[in-house]
């Protein structure tokens, strides 16, 4: 029989990086359809309360700008939203 005393084994519960975010720093969301738009590549934007709003279309800028307190209000419910307007 072998006596196994006294050899602890320390399990290190290693704490890996979770990537809680998959946007990145620079992607902005299209308050209209959700979609995540890069600001660099964005096909319009609007300015609304000091905030620039970027969009996927001219359509969602369009729609923005008829309406964009219910927009802006809306950003983070919409944001799972994976449908786009063309
Ligand atoms: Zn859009």
């Amino acid at each position: 029989m072998r006596d196994s005393s006294k050899s602890a084994l320390y399990i290190e519960a290693n704490q890996e990086e979770i990537n809680m975010t998959t946007q990145t720093a620079t992607t902005q969301i299209d308050p209209v359809c959700g979609m995540q738009v890069d600001p660099s590549q964005a096909a319009g934007t609007s300015e609304h309360t000091g905030k620039t709003y970027y969009f996927c279309s001219r359509g969602c800028k369009t729609k923005f700008d008829k309406n964009p307190t219910e927009f802006a209000a809306s950003q983070q419910a919409n944001a799972s939203s994976g449908g786009c307007c063309g």
